[in-house]
């Protein structure tokens, strides 16, 4: 059997389309100004020479990448040597210094005991902080970073984070995920920022920004956008199976955030685990080379995720063993294999090593193929510095592995989404309050998954404050602050719950999810486990009015709402869970968050996307036997409400007319916005654009731009926002069309509230 879908070798040129607009610029316009040029960055001499110098073994080395814990630290330079691994995953300690040091020792062997001395580099998930060593800081997961809609933010968590990385001689971070949120039954969604690509693009650049920052002279860490591309959609919501996306809808809406990532200069790109339109992604060479490299301009190294060779064969049905699986794979344009757990079923570095040297000797792999790959990733560890700075330093974690403490409050207060409210809120002082549910004191549930443990928090803890800590530290001597716990899926103590809730003035209820990750955390259901929803029961029914406080990894939780007389979306805050909660519901802090997802009613009706293409639901109101879970959004992407309220007024847009080939440049919208109520706060601007006739159908809407606001109480600003059309670039043609991407003539709406304005592009 032969399945070899790759021709040629890989090209480096860039495509540039007839007619329309290239991906690469097109997309490249969602970061307007702050775009680094896509750039073909020619190999330097050093990297050159050492590729010229490498005998085949070491080459193929260096397209390894182990897991750390394989190399044993009391000899390791024999491993090494017989390895010659291009990185390394996974050190097996939390202990920062320890990480530091280990690494260390491992890097020394590689640099002065193996024949070159090329230093690995050392990988792992740092995806919201350093979650992998004791005492970072743990930032609030994607999707609480997406409702802050604050773009600079997430540029500063990067910075934190990987300073953090680089002391304990960690040069590349697996981060930030780029998959737009589709489908909130999959068990990775809380892992994407939002499901408006426009949106999430800012945040990844942001991100990849933050963990590249330049620092004497190379980037201090190198990102990894991940998992390209289609990874998010799988279509029954279950982890790593089928996704079918039509090209209109990859072009338009999975690939914008990996282009952001690419023009604030990823170093790296890992690769979807599931496949795409009947084909893994990482047999794909249209998807690895056509369009990453030659259509988005992407210049850097290609990394599998984990075991994918292996997956084509067990998962997918689709190799016949791993040396087709690594022939495919490494045709189609990845550059390393992560291969970190010795022996699934054979698929060890040796083997694959072994492998892939019978594939070059064959020639089924081009030497050409294993020069790229090995010049990408000698490229991208010149990079991060690593030949002159391979090290850790031990001394100096301590010195920052403490930081961002005030910031991750920051980040996580913004994100507060304020759901509903009947005046509950915020909390009078000098009330009495039981604070109650499964997650008011668990640091396991406020972190989520990749928490020292890819599952969650274990037996080490990551500093962190409770919303029962936060709430009691904030709560004034005139104040009382209750506690009874319950658990995530039993309530056993009702009468107890209802005791103290009959007694309070008020009920904070801490609701929502366990942690989770990857597969471990697909659903079916979008409901509240039982013991939940029958602990609202009890509570609301004692007549006490209760505030749900929900942290959760998506939407979760439907049918409680009507007996809450107040709820608010905390995502997974981490670390300064309390001290934000507190402040937002004492009202110290104003609440700005907004959804970046639609909140479905269940999960009958998904994709329920604001960027849906209309309609929503067709003629409903006959049917005797409606669906329980509909279209109609229980809350609609954007939502969020504040203690004042907002007015918007006088909206500008400039300029109002475009010549197409202009089409990509950025259009300046204004708006006034006034505080018309009493409290002074900060609101996000989000400026949503359309089109309502057109030669193929457009989204109902989808965001073009957003800006955040302070406002005092009767204060009124002019807010001025870069916007652009881009986002409503499409393929024009038929269902099956494979068209350029374009800008079309035509009108265009930009909204901002109520006020709408017309950009016309001729
Ligand atoms: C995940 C990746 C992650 C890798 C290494 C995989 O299972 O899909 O997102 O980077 O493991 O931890």
């Amino acid at each position: 059997m032969s399945k070899d879908t790759t021709s040629g070798s890989s090209r480096r040129t860039f495509l540039q389309a007839s007619g329309g607009i290239t991906l690469a610029t097109a997309l490249a316009g969602y970061l307007g100004e702050s775009a680094v040029a896509t750039k073909q960055r020619e190999p330097s001499r050093h990297v050159t020479e050492l590729v010229d110098e490498m005998t085949l073994e070491e080459k193929v080395g260096q397209m390894t990448q182990m897991a750390a814990g394989e190399i044993s630290t009391d000899d390791p330079a024999e491993t090494l040597r017989k390895y010659k691994p291009g990185s390394l995953m996974y050190l097996t300690s939390f202990d920062p210094e320890e990480v530091a040091r280990t690494s260390n020792k491992l890097q020394k062997a590689m640099v002065n005991e193996t024949r070159l001395g090329v230093p690995f580099v050392y990988g792992i998930d740092s995806v919201r902080g350093d979650n992998n060593v004791a005492g970072a800081t743990l930032f609030p997961h994607n999707h609480g970073v997406g409702a802050t809609w604050d773009a600079d933010k997430a540029e500063e968590m990067a910075t934190v984070t990987s300073r953090v990385m680089r002391t304990t001689g960690t040069h590349w971070n697996f981060s930030p995920v780029c998959d737009i949120q589709r489908d909130p039954r999959w068990g990775r969604f809380y892992e994407g920022f939002s499901e408006d690509p426009f949106l999430a693009s800012q945040m990844v650049a942001s991100k990849v920004r933050g963990y590249e920052e330049e620092t004497n002279g190379y980037k201090r860490t190198g990102a990894s956008i991940k998992h390209f591309a289609g990874y998010s959609a799988p279509a029954n919501g279950n982890d790593r199976t089928a996704a079918l996306i039509p090209y209109r809808t990859f072009v338009s809406s999975i690939l914008p955030s990996y282009a952001a990532g690419i023009n604030a200069g990823a170093e790296t790109v890992m690769v979807n685990s599931g496949s795409l339109n009947g084909l893994p992604a990482h047999a794909s060479k249209e998807l690895l080379t056509d369009i990453l490299r030659d259509q988005l301009g992407f210049d850097g190294m290609v990394v599998t995720d984990w075991h994918d060779f292996y997956r084509m064969i067990k998962v997918h049905g689709f190799a016949e063993d791993l040396k087709e699986a690594t022939k495919l794979g490494i045709n189609a344009g990845i550059d390393m294999y992560m291969v970190p757990a010795a022996g699934i079923e054979g698929d060890d570095a040796a083997g694959y090593q072994q492998r892939l040297i019978e594939l070059v000797k064959e020639g089924s792999v081009s030497r050409e193929r294993i020069d790229d790959a090995v010049t990408n990733i000698l490229a991208f560890k010149e990079h991060v510095g690593l030949f002159e700075d391979p090290y850790g330093t031990p001394s100096k974690v301590s010195d920052v592995i403490s930081d961002g403490r005030d910031l991750a409050e920051e980040v996580a207060t913004e994100s507060m989404t304020l759901l509903t409210n009947d005046g509950t809120l915020p909390l009078d002082s000098g009330s009495s309050i039981l604070v109650t549910g499964p997650s008011a004191d668990s640091v396991r549930n406020q972190m989520g998954g990749w928490a020292l443990g890819w599952q969650g928090v274990g037996d080490t803890e990551p500093p962190a404050t409770t919303v029962l800590e936060g709430l009691s530290d904030a709560a004034d001597s005139s104040t009382s602050v209750t506690h009874v716990p319950t658990g995530l899926h039993e309530f056993t103590n009702e009468d107890d719950v209802r005791r103290a809730a009959e007694c309070a003035d008020v009920v904070v209820a801490v609701l929502g999810e366990g942690p989770y990750a990857e597969e471990k955390g697909d659903t079916d259901t979008l409901a509240l486990p039982e013991a939940q929803q029958r602990l609202v029961e009890v509570v609301s029914g004692t007549e006490t009015p209760t505030v749900g406080v929900i942290m959760a990894g998506r939407p979760r939780g439907t049918d409680v709402f009507d007996d809450l007389s107040a709820s608010m979306m905390a995502y997974l805050p981490g670390t300064a869970a309390g001290p934000a909660v507190a402040a937002t519901l004492f009202g110290d802090a104003n609440p700005s968050g907004r959804l970046p997802f639609t909140w479905p009613t269940g999960t009958g009706q998904i994709p329920n996307l604001h960027n849906n293409y209309p309609p929503d639901e067709f003629n409903k109101s006959t049917n005797v036997n409606p669906p329980q879970s509909h279209e109609t959004p229980l809350f609609e992407f954007g939502h969020g409400l504040s203690y004042t309220e907002f007015e918007y007024s006088d909206l500008r847009v400039a300029p109002t007319k475009l010549q197409q080939k202009n089409a990509t440049n950025d259009i300046t919208v204004s708006v006034a916005v006034k505080n018309t109520g009493d409290e002074a706060g900060e609101t996000v601007v989000p400026v949503y654009g359309g089109r309502d006739l057109g030669q193929v159908m457009y989204p109902q809407e989808v965001v073009v731009g957003f800006e955040r606001v302070a406002l005092d109480p009767g204060e009124t600003k002019r807010v001025e926002i870069r916007s652009t059309i881009l986002p409503l670039a499409t393929v024009l043609g038929d269902v099956f069309s494979r068209g350029e991407l374009v800008i079309d003539t035509g009108e265009y709406w930009l909204s901002v509230g109520d006020l709408t304005e017309t950009v016309s592009v001729v």
